[in-house]
This record gives structure tokens, C-alpha cells and sequence, in this order.
């Protein structure tokens, strides 16, 4: 990590950290109590207020916050605003110092890291896509899944940070293999709670009681993080996010393209992409992922 010391505090780098919604607060806070130094920078006041309660500073750009980072973490929505944040007289690429490592934790198209690695190579510095799994529990118990892509040399000296974050952290391949492993991810995840909520209807019909239904199916073969993570939304009908419809529909996207470009059938992942999209239209786009169990109850006939 030699190279990415911080000369205040030669253990840590000094990290900038660029979006603090649901996920990049709570993450970079616990950077922040791991002993990092955090400049962020984020679109709401309101997050800003609570990074600097929480011990980092708040910049007022993306300029100043990453113009003295050894390490510059992003953590945005989508590729627009990966490409928004870095490239431009005002974004990352412009304003880092040459040997700054860029460490972009979004989930966006592997073409979009690709392009994104490429161009900052120009400018002397290094870049790693690396996305998460494991949802806003998982980042704040910091035991996210952090899947990498990008050089081996890069990979570790970014570990010790990314072990602030998470606990199963792999380097998947060179640039853009983390994204295409989180687009599986969330290919997984959609089916999976597809499969839950088609079940939690069928059992409710059936007159089942669907707690215990859900507690020994949780103990079997069908049990899942999915399950665990996501059964107090089903029996409480709480949709609030989590993990957002809109996020979910952008990911399947992702993976649905990324499948056609490598002549991968994905039959069933295809259908669910088609429930997410119908959510949205119906107006659910801003509920959590588990509201899935809304498409199935309004085809199930209730009235929503
Ligand atoms: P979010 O919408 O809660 O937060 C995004 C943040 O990005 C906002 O705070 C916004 O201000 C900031 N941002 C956007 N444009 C910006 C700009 N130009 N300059 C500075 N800041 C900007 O989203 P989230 O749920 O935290 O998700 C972030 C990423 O992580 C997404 O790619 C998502 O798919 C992925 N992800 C989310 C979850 C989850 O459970 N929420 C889980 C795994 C992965």
C-alpha cells in the first residue's frame, strides 16, 4: 500500500468518495472508522451534513474532493453518471493526481469500465470496476461481496480498503469482468425474488400461514440470502428501499444485453426483466426490489 500512503497517516490513503446514497454513506463511514481520512462529494446537502457528522469532510465539487486522493472511490447510480463524474474539465480524470487509484464501485455496463480504464490510463491513473452485492444490510455490516476487475497490482493495493467494506472480495479478471459478475449477480437476485414472491402468493391463497411457511422454507434447499434478507418485506408488505425497482430495471438491462452480446440465452431472466419493467410503468419504480410481489398479486387478480 506504500504507494498509495497518505504522508499525514502513512498506514492509510486519503480517499475522495463520490456519491453517498443508500450504499456510499454507510460505506464510506466505515471507512471513516477504519481510520481513513474520507473527502466526499455527493449531490444532497443532506448527505454531505452527514458525512461530516460522521467524521469525513464534505467538498464542495468533485474537484476538490479528489484533488489530494491517493484513492478515489465512486458510488453513483448508472454509466451516465459514471461518465458525468469522471471525464469533463470538472470531473475526476481531469482533477486526480497522476497515480491516484479510481475505484468505481457502481454497477454499470463492463463496456463502460472498459472505456472508463482506458481513458484514465492516459492520465496516469489507475482504475478498478468494482461493484457490490449483499444490499444496504450488507453495507452496513460491512460484509459486502465486492466483485473486481482490473490488474492484479491494483487489486491489492486497493484490498486493505476494500476489507473496510466487505468480506468476500475477489479479482473476477481484467477491466470490466467485476461488472459482467455483477450483472449475473443481479440476474440471480431478480429470479430469485420472482421465485419467492410466486411462492408467498400461492401460499397465502392456500390459506398457509406464511411466516412459518417461509421460516422452514428458509431452513431447506429454497432458503436464500434472498429469502433472509427479504421475508419481513414480504409478510409486512414494506417496500421501502433497499434496493430500488428503478436500480433493478437498469441492471437487467445490463445483463440482458451483455447476454446477447456473448450469445447467451437467459429465457427466464428475460420474463423477469419484463415484470421489473412493467413495475415501473405502473408507477413502482422507486420501491425496494422485493415489490416484485406486486406484479404477482396483480396478476393474481388483487387490487393494488
Ligand atoms: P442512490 O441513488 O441511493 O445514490 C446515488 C448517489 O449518487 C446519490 O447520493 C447522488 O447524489 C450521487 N450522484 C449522482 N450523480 C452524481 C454526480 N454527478 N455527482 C456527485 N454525486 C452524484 O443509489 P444506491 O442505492 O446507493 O446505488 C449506487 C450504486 O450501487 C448503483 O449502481 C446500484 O445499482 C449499486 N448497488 C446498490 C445496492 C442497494 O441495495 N441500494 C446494492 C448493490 C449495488
Amino acid at each position: 500500500m506504500s504507494n498509495l500512503a497518505d504522508s499525514s497517516h502513512p498506514a492509510r490513503p486519503a480517499v475522495a468518495w463520490i456519491g453517498l446514497g443508500i450504499m456510499g454513506s454507510p460505506m464510506s463511514e466505515n471507512l471513516i472508522k477504519a481510520g481513513y481520512s474520507v473527502t466526499g462529494f455527493t449531490l444532497e446537502q443532506d448527505k454531505l451534513d452527514r458525512l461530516a457528522a460522521a467524521g469525513g469532510t464534505a467538498a464542495t465539487s468533485i474537484a476538490e474532493a479528489v484533488k489530494d486522493a491517493d484513492v478515489i472511490v465512486t458510488m453513483v447510480p448508472a454509466s451516465p453518471h459514471v461518465e458525468a463524474i469522471a471525464y469533463g474539465p470538472d470531473g475526476i480524470l481531469e482533477n486526480a493526481k497522476s497515480g491516484a487509484l479510481l475505484v468505481d464501485m457502481s454497477s454499470i455496463t463492463p463496456q463502460t469500465s472498459v472505456d472508463l480504464a482506458k481513458a484514465a490510463k492516459d492520465k496516469g491513473i489507475r482504475v478498478l470496476d468494482a461493484p457490490v452485492s449483499g444490499g444496504e444490510a450488507g453495507a452496513v455490516e460491512a460484509v459486502l461481496s465486492i466483485m473486481v476487475g482490473g490488474e492484479q497490482a491494483d487489486f491489492d493495493a486497493a484490498k486493505p480498503l476494500l476489507d473496510a467494506l466487505g468480506k468476500t472480495i475477489v479479482l473476477c479478471g481484467p477491466h470490466g469482468s467485476g461488472q459482467t459478475v455483477k450483472a449475473a449477480n443481479q440476474l440471480i437476485v431478480a429470479v430469485n425474488i420472482q421465485a419467492c414472491a410466486e411462492a408467498v402468493v400461492f401460499l397465502e391463497k392456500s390459506g398457509v400461514d406464511l411466516k412459518a411457511a417461509l421460516d422452514v422454507l428458509n431452513g431447506g434447499l429454497a432458503g436464500s440470502t434472498v429469502l433472509t434478507r427479504k421475508k419481513d418485506n414480504f409478510l409486512n408488505r414494506d417496500f421501502k428501499p433497499g434496493f430500488r425497482i428503478d436500480l433493478h430495471h437498469k441492471d437487467m438491462g445490463i445483463v440482458t444485453d451483455a447476454a446477447r452480446n456473448v450469445g447467451a440465452a437467459l429465457p427466464v431472466g428475460a420474463v423477469v426483466a419484463q415484470l421489473v419493467a412493467s413495475l415501473r410503468t405502473q408507477g413502482d419504480g422507486g420501491l425496494d426490489h422485493s415489490a416484485l410481489l406486486r406484479a404477482v398479486e396483480r396478476l393474481s387478480g388483487a387490487q393494488l
